[in-house]
């Protein structure tokens, strides 16, 4: 079949909650991949940033295979021997006691989400049913009706209500805002070190550690949703550490799995996941051994090929390269590591067009927010790859 065979068929058959560029992929190794008539791409969203490692990476694909052929699930009514060593492969790395496995980035953040509650009701003595969390507009956290409840984007609770209360929305990047919006009820302060979806929005300078002194002060949790800045994206482990922070919980997923599973996580203490008894809260697939496994290999990996300094090398590389560019359409570079926006003019008439115009020259960027292309390759990216791909750009940004 050829490849507008293939998209008659999914259209055919599938819910259109996505609207994918009209490229059809049947593999990928690294940074590339390749579509069903052999035509090679360069991947600048690296699936959201879940496969940092790059595709396919034999190492993860070689664990992945041995653990499927050893036990694939045993569900948590049962023990298996890779979980226990995620624990304390990630607790080591990340310095954080106690962790909570999860499959999606989404129920990852309601994971965090229940903890922080029960923490306010167990621990901070916030009457019953009372408990306040605090989020920022723009932000991105999943799709369940609980995170749309605090969603500023129209369309994404447009028909789904009702919606689930005890969420309070004020200005992202305000650390003030934050102060004004705690009351003796809040449980938690969630945000994203860098927006992501909202379209690459670092940001200012010292607002993570104002906000991080405030939650301190007042006895408020801080959760950083680092399930896309994480793992090295920004340049760090986590984006929040450019800010000389320690978040009291730390939500992750995408790149935990090198993109070869679904595997999520909350990192905190044992003051917070502590509140978790036996029966409270689950999942079945969560904590499998085959994603245990998977994700131990691709933190590994992340680590020992010293993926998290390249994001930030090669991310500064990308970005002065692309200042180079001198393209009408331009209104502003940002981003941390290999974590990039490029934001075009209101008159560049969206995105999306400069994307398709990239496909065509063999890049795949995805559009966030109608006015924001997205650079975010796998992490393994090398200059020579970087120059190429800058050349083809600046060609598609000097476009009418
Ligand atoms: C992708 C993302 C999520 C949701 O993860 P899913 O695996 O799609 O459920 C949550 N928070 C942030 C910041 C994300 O980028």
């Amino acid at each position: 079949m050829n490849s507008t065979e293939i998209i008659e068929v999914e259209e055919r058959y599938g819910a259109h909650n996505y609207h994918p560029l009209d490229v059809v992929i049947e593999k990928a190794a690294g940074v590339w991949v390749y579509d069903v008539n052999g035509k090679k791409y360069l991947d600048c969203l690296a699936a959201y940033s879940a496969v940092n490692q790059g595709h396919c990476h034999p190492r993860i694909i070689k664990a992945l295979k041995d653990q499927a052929d050893k036990v694939t699930l045993t569900s948590r009514a049962f023990r298996n021997d890779q979980l226990p060593f995620l624990y304390k492969e990630l607790s080591e790395l990340t310095g954080y006691e106690m962790i909570l496995p999860m499959n999606s980035g989404a129920e990852a953040v309601e994971t965090a989400l229940k903890a922080a509650r029960k923490w306010g009701y167990k621990v901070k003595g916030i009457p019953e049913n009372a408990a306040e969390i605090i989020t920022c507009e723009n932000n991105f956290a999943g799709r369940t009706i609980s995170i749309i409840s605090f969603t500023t984007v129209d369309q994404y609770k447009d028909g789904f209500g009702p919606f689930t209360p005890g969420f309070k929305i004020i200005p992202y990047g305000d650390a003030g805002a934050l102060e004004k919006a705690i009351t003796k009820n809040t449980a938690a302060f969630l945000v994203e070190p860098i927006q992501g979806e909202g379209g690459v929005i670092v940001p200012p300078e010292g607002y993570l550690k104002k906000a991080y002194e405030i939650c301190r002060k007042n006895n408020v949790l801080f959760i950083a949703d680092e399930i896309q800045s994480g793992l090295g994206r920004s340049g760090k482990l986590f984006a929040f550490e450019y800010d000389n922070i320690r978040p009291d919980a730390v939500i992750i997923g995408k790149a935990l799995s090198g993109g070869c599973y679904p595997v999520s996580a909350v990192l905190s203490s044992k003051e917070v996941l502590g509140v978790f008894n036996p029966g409270d809260h689950g999942s079945t697939f969560g904590g499998n051994p085959l994603g245990a496994a998977v994700a131990r290999e691709s933190l590994k990996v992340l680590i020992e090929e010293n993926l998290v300094e390249n994001s930030f090398r090669m991310g500064e590389y990308f970005r002065e390269k692309l200042r180079g560019i001198k393209s009408k359409h331009v209104k502003e570079i940002r981003g941390k590591g290999l974590f990039i926006g490029v934001e075009l003019k209101p008159e560049a008439n969206g995105a999306r067009r400069f994307c398709e115009a990239l496909m065509g020259k063999g890049i795949l960027c995805k559009e966030t927010h109608e006015n924001v292309i997205r650079f975010a390759p796998p992490l393994v990216i090398k200059k020579e790859e970087i120059d190429w791909a800058v050349k083809n750009v600046e060609e598609v940004l000097m476009m009418e």
